[in-house]
């Protein structure tokens, strides 16, 4: 067994109680937006906001908090075309229950077995034609940003909210149109959902009108990623793409994105060979994370390669996205991942640096150092 398997990766840390079901019940989304210890994770424009290296987060009923009056603009307008981000210049969507203080004063209760502290990503694209006013969040709009390299220092149980809202946050900016009839949609339940607001049944529209759909459902775009090693686990094949990474010297896994009709063992073979040209049979997935830039899950995938002349032979010129890939000792990535502090990238030989713990990419090359030495110890 993996050390892997149930353990949180590095965004993938799930603090919140989703209670999916609830989100279509309006008396539930109504209580929760009104009750004093709903928080809320605000954004300006798809950006969190700072507080002293923290991900800033505000509860309703906080002195000086500007949530109150938002939310009473908000409420009479749920589940309307007037919620739309062009009318209200807000984007509100429930992430779920914080549970763990149920026994806490004040707790918020639904039909007294739901309990905890509700929380809602909250994102403002404001101006004087909207319905919430810049005048409204002034004390927001004066915060810091939480910048990139904030979030991947921020804990884990932050990074995961921050993830999480951002996800439906991106998607619920993105997305104005109906794809099947170009009428405007607009969000329900709770911000987790998009509607077509076509209620002229004369005139059709094939998205609205279908048996299923799921055109208006956030979005989610897999990504296969795959460290690739021999079958004894001693060499490990890490690549050098040709995206910068400023002056570092960065070698990782291969990733890339999975298609429509295929498996994620199919994608990952794929991936492998048109960036690598190496031949793999047997993939397996290890674990997931989702990435917030912009809605990705990330599969992470072990590839073995059986060597026998052909299979190993690496080869860049089919997709030409890598710089470069090479075979390396699985013993000598092992001691630079030994040696890792836990802080930035892993130091590896004088000048190559290999992705960090909060990468999936990462824990996918321990896994490999891991597999390696437990076969080590074996024999
Ligand atoms: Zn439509």
């Amino acid at each position: 067994m993996s050390t892997l398997r149930g353990a949180s990766t590095f965004f993938g840390c799930e603090t919140l109680n989703r209670v999916s079901f609830l989100r279509e019940d309006v008396e539930f989304v109504k209580n929760t937006l009104t009750h004093g210890s709903t928080t809320f994770v605000p954004f300006i424009r798809g950006e969190a906001l700072s507080s002293n290296g923290s991900l800033y987060s505000i509860k309703l009923d906080e002195s000086q908090s500007v949530m109150k009056p938002v939310v009473n603009k908000l409420l009479p307008i749920l589940n309307t075309s007037a919620s739309r981000l062009r009318n209200s210049g807000v984007n509100l969507t429930f992430l779920g229950l914080k549970q763990g203080e149920d026994s806490r004063e004040g707790v918020f209760v639904y039909r007294s077995q739901y309990k905890g502290t509700p929380y809602y990503g909250i994102d403002f694209h404001v101006d004087s034609d909207t319905l919430v006013k810049p005048s409204d969040i002034a004390p927001l709009t004066k915060m810091p940003l939480l910048d990139r390299e904030t979030i991947f220092e921020m804990d884990n149980e932050d990074a995961s909210i921050y993830s999480h809202a951002k996800m439906y946050l991106d998607w619920l900016s993105k997305y104005h149109f109906c794809p099947g009839c170009g009428s405007p949609i607009y969000p329900v339940d709770a911000g987790t959902k998009l509607q077509c607001s076509n209620a002229n049944r004369e005139v059709g529209c094939q998205v609205r009108d279908a048996r299923v759909t799921n055109v208006y459902f956030p979005r989610t775009d897999p990504v296969v990623i795959t460290a690739i090693a021999s079958r004894d686990f001693s060499r490990i094949c890490l690549a050098r793409s040709k995206r910068k990474h400023g002056d570092t010297v960065m070698y990782s896994t291969i990733a890339g994105f999975m298609e429509p009709a295929e498996t994620v063992e199919n994608a990952s073979r794929r991936e492998i060979w048109e960036e690598t040209g190496i031949r793999c049979e047997d993939v397996a997935m290890i674990t997931t994370q989702p990435w917030p830039y912009p809605v990705n899950l990330m599969i992470g995938c072990l590839g073995l390669v059986d060597a026998n002349g052909v299979n190993e032979v690496i080869s860049l010129t089919h997709d030409e996205e890598l710089l470069d890939a090479q075979w390396f000792s699985t013993e000598d990535v092992s001691k630079s991942l030994e040696a890792y502090d836990g802080n930035g990238m892993v130091r590896f030989k004088d000048s190559i640096r290999l992705p960090g713990s909060t990468a999936v990419a990462f824990h996918l090359i321990k896994h490999v150092c891991d597999k390696y030495k437990r076969r080590q110890a074996s024999l």
